[in-house]
Parts: C-alpha cells; sequence; structure tokens
C-alpha cells in the first residue's frame, strides 16, 4: 500500500478527530482542500504536521534604499501613488517610499476594493522578495497590510512562520489554518514515543514541540530555530528520521518470513575454486566471505551489503558466495549495470568455472531471438548454472529453475527503488533467492545504519597488498602538452593509460563526438602509439574487440567516454588522464580513478581542468589530489552535495524527509537506531503508527 487508501483515513477518522478531513477547519471548503491535497497535506492532523521551512522577523524593517536585489524583506512605506498598468500583463502598481527610496508594489490579480484601499498617503508594510522592475525594483505580490497610521512594530511579536505553499494557497492563508488545527486538534495529537524514551534524550513532548515550531513564542532563540537546532525542531527531526528507519526495519522483518535455500557446505567446490586464484585474499575479503557463507547457511534469505572501495577485490568474494550456491545445486544470478563491466564479469567468471564443470550463460538486452530463447530455455531447465548479464536478466519471461542467489554489482548504479523492486524477482512461492548487493561508494557507517537498515553490511576496508595510492594531479588544460608527453613517456615504458573526455549533463552523442575528436587528435600528436577508442553508441562487438585489444597490449593508449566507470580492470593501466574533472563529481572521479591502481606500478592520475573553478570545484579537485580513501571521499562528497544526491534517493522520492536534514542532524542518527532498536523490542505497538505518520502517505517503504 503506497498511498493511504481513502477507506482508512476515514475508518481511523472516526477513531481519532485529528485525522478527520481538513474540510472540518473553518474557511477550507472543497476548492482549498483540492490545493492543499497537492501539499500532501488531507487531514487535520497533516495540517499540524505541515511545518514551517523558515521563520521571518518582521520585526526587523529594512529601510527601503538599502534592500537588495533578491533579498526578502519587510518595508514599510507611505503610498505615493496606485494605478493600473496595461502593459502584456494588466497590473496594479502601488509605489511607495520611507524617504530612503522607493518601491512599487505589483498585483497581477486583484480586486476593485483591494485597489481602493491603496489611498496616496495610508502606509504600507510589505513582506516579500525584491526583485529588478521595469522601472524600479517591485515586490510583486508580497503579503502587506494598509493602515492609516505609521505601523508600529511590536518587539514581542514571535518569529513568523513560512510554510511550504502552492499556487493559490498563501502565507495568510496558511497561517490562520494551521491556526485553527493548532487550536482544534493539538491536544489530541497522540504522543508515539513511551515517556522513558523521551525523558533520556531530554526532548519536549509532541504537542509542546508542535505548538512551538508553528508559533514561536516572542522570546525563542531565533538563530536556532532559523537553524533548525530548537530543542522541538529536533524532536520532530528525530521522530520522522525514527519512523524511516523503523520502516525499514520493518521491511527487513517481512521479507524475513519467507524462507530461502539454506545452503549447506560439505562439498568441495569451495577448494577448488581457490585453486583456481593466483592470490590469497586479504583479511577484508575473508571476513566478508565468512559473513556471506554463514547467512547462506540459514533459511533465511540474506540480503546483505558487500561495500569496499574500487579495488578492493569485491568480485572474488562475490565468486565465493556463487561458488557454495552452486555447489548445493542452485542457480545464480550476477547482474552488472553496464555492458561492459557485465562483459567483463563474464569473462571472469567463466574463468573461475569453466575448468570446474559449471556452464556459464549470458544475457544482456542486445541478445535477441534465437539466441534468447535458447538461454531462456537453459535457465528454465537449469543447464545453465551461472548467468552474467545486465538488468534484462530481471525482465520478463526470463525465469530460473532453482535461482539460489542473486548478486548485484555496482548497487548504487541502479538507484534505491530498484534495490527495493529487486526483492520480489526469482521469487517463487514458497523459496526466496538471497541477495548479494556490492557496492564501491561506501556511505559514512551511521548513514548506512540508518538507512541501509534493511540490509546487513560488510565491508572491505583493505586493499590488496602491493597497491600503492594512485597519485593525483591537478593541471590547466592549458599544459596539454606536457601531459601528452607524459602519456607517451608512460606508453614507451611498457605501461599502459586511459583518456577519460565526459561532457556532464549533455547528450551521450556529444560526450561521443568529444571521444572521438580527442581520439583524433591525440592520434596526430603521438602517431607512434598504438590508441583505441571506446563509447557507449558502438556495437557490443566492436566494444568488446577493442577493449580486448586494450587488455592484451596491443591497444596502448584508450580513449574513452565514462563508459568505463565502473568495474574495468586491466591492471597495466597505470595512468588516467580525465578531461574536464571540474564538471565530475566526487564519487564519479573516484570512479574513474580506481581504473589505475590495480596492478603494482604506481600509477597516476591527471585531472584537467578549464578554469576558472568554483569554490565546490576546486574542494572537489583537492580532495581528489589529497585522498584516495574512498571513505574519506564519501564523508566530503556528503559534505558537499547533501545526503540524497550521495544515497541516490533525490530522483526516487524516496526519504522524503520534512523536516529532518541528514547532513545537520548527522549526530542523531546514532540514537535513532538505538531508539529504534528499543522500540521494536519494548513498544512494538507503536510502530506503525509511527510511521504512518511520517512516511505512510508518502512514497513510503511500509509494504514494498
Ligand atoms: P572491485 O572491488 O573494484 O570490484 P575487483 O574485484 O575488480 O575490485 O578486483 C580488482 C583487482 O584486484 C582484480 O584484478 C582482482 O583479481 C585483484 N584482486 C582481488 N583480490 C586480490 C587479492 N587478495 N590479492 C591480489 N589481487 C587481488
Ligand atoms: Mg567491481
Amino acid at each position: 500500500m503506497r498511498a493511504r487508501s481513502p477507506v482508512t483515513s476515514t475508518s481511523q477518522a472516526r477513531l481519532d478527530p485529528a485525522v478527520a478531513p481538513v474540510t472540518v477547519i473553518k474557511g477550507v471548503g472543497r476548492q482549498l482542500a483540492v490545493k492543499l491535497a497537492r501539499l500532501g497535506i488531507h487531514t487535520v492532523q497533516d495540517l499540524l504536521f505541515h511545518l514551517p521551512s523558515r521563520y521571518q522577523d518582521r520585526t526587523r524593517v529594512t529601510p527601503i534604499g538599502a534592500a537588495r536585489l533578491g533579498t526578502e524583506v519587510v518595508v514599510v512605506g507611505q503610498i505615493e501613488h496606485t494605478g493600473i498598468a496595461y502593459g502584456r500583463r494588466r497590473s496594479l502598481l502601488c509605489r511607495i517610499s520611507d524617504g530612503t527610496g522607493s518601491l512599487t508594489m505589483r498585483l497581477f490579480h486583484f480586486s476593485a476594493s483591494q485597489q481602493e484601499r491603496l489611498v496616496r498617503g495610508r502606509w504600507l508594510r510589505c513582506f516579500g522578495e525584491i526583485r529588478r522592475g521595469p522601472v524600479t525594483t517591485e515586490l510583486v505580490h508580497p503579503e502587506y497590510e494598509v493602515t492609516s497610521q505609521k505601523p508600529q512594530v511590536d518587539p514581542s511579536e514571535g518569529l513568523t512562520p513560512i510554510y511550504p505553499a502552492t499556487e493559490g494557497v498563501g502565507q495568510g492563508q496558511l497561517r490562520r489554518i494551521t491556526g485553527e488545527s493548532l487550536n482544534r486538534s493539538l491536544d489530541r495529537v497522540v504522543e508515539l514515543l513511551p515517556e522513558s524514551v523521551l525523558s533520556v534524550l531530554d526532548y519536549p513532548t509532541l504537542q509542546t514541540a508542535l505548538h512551538y515550531v508553528h508559533r514561536p513564542p516572542s522570546g525563542a532563540d531565533t538563530e536556532r530555530l532559523q537553524a533548525g537546532t530548537d530543542p522541538a525542531q529536533q524532536r520532530l527531526a528525530f521522530e520522522e528520521l525514527l519512523a524511516h528507519h523503523l520502516s525499514l526495519r520493518l521491511a527487513r522483518q517481512q521479507r524475513r518470513v519467507h524462507p530461502a535455500p539454506a545452503m549447506s557446505d560439505d562439498n568441495g567446490l569451495l577448494d577448488a575454486f581457490w585453486g583456481e586464484l593466483n592470490f590469497v585474499p586479504t583479511h577484508a575479503q575473508q571476513k566478508a566471505c565468512a559473513e556471506i557463507l554463514e547467512d547462506l547457511r540459514k533459511p533465511i534469505p540474506m540480503l546483505r551489503l558487500l561495500q569496499g572501495d574500487v579495488g578492493s577485490g569485491k568480485t572474488v568474494v562475490a565468486g565465493v558466495a556463487v561458488t557454495r550456491v552452486l555447489d548445493n545445486r542452485y542457480q545464480a544470478a550476477v547482474m552488472a549495470p553496464t555492458e561492459l563491466l557485465a562483459e567483463q564479469h563474464f569473462r571472469t567468471f567463466s574463468r573461475w568455472f569453466s575448468p570446474l564443470d559449471t556452464e556459464v550463460g549470458w544475457l544482456s538486452s542486445r541478445v535477441s531471438g534465437r539466441q534468447r530463447r535458447q538461454v531462456l530455455d537453459a535457465l528454465g531447465t537449469g543447464e545453465i548454472h551461472v548467468v552474467i548479464g545486465t538488468h534484462a536478466l530481471f525482465q520478463q519471461g526470463v525465469e530460473f529453475r532453482r535461482l539460489g542467489l542473486i548478486v548485484v554489482d555496482e548497487q548504487h548504479r541502479f538507484g534505491v527503488d530498484q534495490r527495493l523492486a529487486l526483492r520480489d524477482k526469482g521469487t517463487t512461492s514458497d523459496c526466496v533467492p538471497h541477495q548479494l548487493v556490492m557496492t564501491a561508494t561506501p556511505i559514512p557507517r551511521t548513514l548506512a545504519m540508518t538507512f541501509y537498515a534493511d540490509l546487513d553490511v560488510s565491508s572491505i576496508d583493505e586493499l590488496p597488498p602491493g597497491r600503492q595510492p594512485v597519485e593525483t594531479v591537478v593541471v590547466r588544460e592549458t599544459r596539454r602538452g606536457e601531459v601528452v608527453a607524459r602519456v607517451e613517456a608512460a606508453c614507451r615504458q611498457g605501461r599502459q593509460a586511459y583518456w577519460v573526455c565526459p561532457i556532464i549533463d549533455e547528450s551521450e552523442a556529444l560526450e561521443v563526438q568529444a571521444a572521438t575528436e580527442m581520439e583524433a587528435a591525440l592520434t596526430r600528436s603521438l602517431p607512434n602509439l598504438r590508441i583505441g577508442l571506446v563509447h557507449g553508441r558502438m556495437k557490443p562487438q566492436q566494444k568488446e574487440a577493442v577493449m580486448e585489444r586494450f587488455r592484451n597490449g596491443e591497444v596502448e593508449l584508450l580513449v574513452a567516454t565514462t563508459v568505463i566507470e565502473v568495474g574495468v580492470d586491466v591492471a597495466n593501466a597505470s595512468l588516467m588522464v580525465i578531461e574536464n574533472a571540474e564538471r565530475l563529481g566526487l564519487a564519479q572521479l573516484h570512479q574513474l580513478r580506481g581504473r589505475v591502481g590495480r596492478g603494482s606500478d604506481q600509477a597516476c592520475c591527471v585531472l584537467m581542468y578549464r578554469p576558472p573553478l568554483g569554490t565546490h570545484a576546486k574542494t572537489r579537485l583537492a580532495t581528489l589530489r589529497d585522498t584516495t580513501d574512498g571513505f574519506e571521499i564519501a564523508r566530503k562528497d556528503l559534505e558537499l552535495r547533501g545526503p540524497g544526491e550521495v544515497l541516490g534517493t533525490r530522483q526516487t522520492g524516496l526519504m522524503n524527509l520534512v523536516i529532518a536534514d541528514l547532513v545537520r542532524d548527522h549526530g542523531l542518527l546514532p540514537k535513532v537506531e538505538q531508539i529504534g532498536r528499543l522500540l521494536l523490542d519494548q513498544h512494538p505497538g507503536n510502530i506503525r503508527a509511527l510511521i504512518s505518520r511520517w512516511v505512510g502517505h508518502g512514497e513510503g517503504y511500509v509494504n514494498v
């Protein structure tokens, strides 16, 4: 159930008057109710939880002469002239002045009586944003009051709340109806946090907090309120984060209701698999393997996130999980976000498993016709034991005989909603497969605990031995000549290099064009090098052929678009040049850079940029230059971009936070985790209500 159904609302309304429809509020008719619905407000309770996004201090009046464009101000002035202008749109203009300057209030919608009240000599107090008008600066549709005397500022007036609004519902109206709802129903809002929790956290009660946030008293700490760090706000933010966290934990519990095949570990395939490898796993890899094998022994579906920096060796851990599953005569599916990476995995897994008498299959959206039917048949009969592919693996018509494990590589590229959707795939009526999702975009631990609460997490926090951190330099593109010389020198010494040409926010076609032109230019300036080109518009066979030549050393310099961003693994490549580095995000640059430094040679990454650099871009490039630690980079990324972007949830609408802000309220997360556990153990009764209050009628994940 994604949206709260009307049936639930009315039946709940009988129990709890606070969930009565908004139309019970005086002055809220059908028309206004429709507009309020656009703000997600359906019930009186929704109105109580429609919280101000900020506050205005209306006791601070700005002299008109000092009001700057784009700022939001309170101004007081005397009316000099009122009249109607017939421009592109008819509008009412009212000029006021306060001795320091004058400005114009412009209204596009107005009534005759409104016009009549704006008489020369009266006083106008307006709240709004200063904009540039055709003649003077303007306030367009500000909130305003007309008085015959100069308005006196009342210093006891508290902060004025500013609510998230929508067209046709103004601030005045929102203040009035939230006020009504406070009077009418605040005392019926149910406290869902147990007394003991409130006192431990030293938080005000819900009713106190709500009232305070809607109507801060005159003595309130203005700065704290504006910053969102007042205890009243923190309490609400805490409750919201808790609700989101709990909904994930419930989702996890629900999933565990279904059984999964328990994988026993008495057979010999795993030894043979280890025998295939030409390296010894790191401690971190061994630990992750042990955690996964432990999960697989249980008849409960595993859902584990394996996070490890680029190059930390996640693939082999997935190989171990697959081996155990095959050994138990179940099938496994390995999914990668790009064709290029999927092909690489196909090669790796074929190399590992073909000698072990195991059939490795391949499926992408480009496999079609008879070939596709053959693959589907073999999956259905169980002839294919492990299949590698792209998201095509989970399209309709793909049926497995006995799917025991799904591995999703680089899951951050799939988005959280897909992660949720994936749970259902490969599920038969009585058994669900285990799942392992892997990512090289680590998120800070506290965030992971709270927002991957539906997953268990294993971390590989150690690189294979002998790796040296990639040396990173930042250079202006005017020094391109030196960079070209450096590439040539490296290739002369038998190394290989990437030259990456990203064009961000523009079309793939442009990116392809840029890479194609760069290849031509480099071919002219480096006639002795063997140069290859790979981009997203090439046919898979062409792409694969170029990659193969790069892998076996025939191609020394590979010019590429960001198609090589994830997963590509060529150990001899030790130099990477990234064009337009200033336009890429931290996580993406880190991923790209992770393509080099996979062998034992000292690797180097050249970040080329075109000045001028903005402050964020400067910070990004400096961060990359100074650290190769994925966790540190993730932390910085969080700081620069905010968690919505980092978690990849902004687009999905998941975790639509109303009052909490993950950057600001980061410090609350350990408590959220701890109290979440406590509620599940000791006060499970309130959890559903808590979730439906904060998550329930948005894009919830309660029953996904
Ligand atoms: P990622 O975690 O980025 O997916 P990969 O699984 O692609 O990393 O591994 C990167 C490279 O490191 C591969 O060539 C892999 O064979 C190699 N590798 C993995 N584990 C080890 C190890 N313990 N010792 C040496 N090399 C390893
Ligand atoms: Mg990988």
